[in-house]
């Protein structure tokens, strides 16, 4: 989210209690009219800082919810052939935007990818699953990834953020047993 245009009201009704919501793109807050106007600065800073804080946790998804949505792209996409153990966000991934380990069944997808559209991460969710059926970049792979519709947008999205941040563009997520790196994912 973009910085809000903050809104703020005073309040004779208000005693001491300050309170802020969202409406759209704004924020309201209501401040007691006591406050003098270098409390209510203060006061009104502090409460639109945690409520955005608040706002943006919530519109992240969890693991559970990436569980949820790797089951439903399996069964769209993948003939609900790929099943993992476990699907989950991690911070400690630079280089790449998600990992699979096929002998243990667990997809990771960095945390780089919380903010971009929803049609890039279910590529990458796509192509981890896909390795849970093949773990190489084999055309049998590719042939499973391209039932996702978004494929080649995504992967030239995933390409141009990668140049425009100098990181590695070849390492969309490779599986990791198969001691092959993710190379050819160019191709
Ligand atoms: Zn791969």
């Amino acid at each position: 989210m973009g910085t809000p245009e903050v809104e703020v009201r005073r309040s004779k009704q208000r005693r001491r209690t300050i309170a802020a919501r969202l409406e759209g793109n704004r924020v309201i807050v209501m401040v007691p009219s006591s406050l003098s106007k270098a409390q209510e600065k203060l006061e009104v800073e502090r409460i639109v800082k945690r409520l955005l804080s608040r706002t943006e946790r919530a519109k992240r998804s969890t693991d559970a919810d990436l569980m949820r949505r790797a089951k439903q792209l399996s069964d769209t996409y993948l003939g609900g052939l790929a099943k993992p153990d476990s699907v989950r966000w991690v911070s400690n991934q630079r280089s790449r935007w998600g990992s699979c380990t096929p002998g243990e069944r667990t997809i990771r997808l960095s945390d780089r990818l919380h903010d971009m559209p929803r049609w890039v991460v279910d590529y990458v969710l796509v192509h981890e699953l896909a390795h849970l059926i093949e773990s190489g970049h084999t055309d049998e792979f590719w042939a499973w990834v391209s039932n996702y519709p978004h494929a080649e947008k995504a992967k030239g999205y995933l390409e141009g953020f990668s140049a425009g941040a100098r990181l590695d563009a070849g390492d969309d997520g490779d599986a990791e047993d198969d001691g092959e790196d993710g190379d050819d994912d160019r191709g």
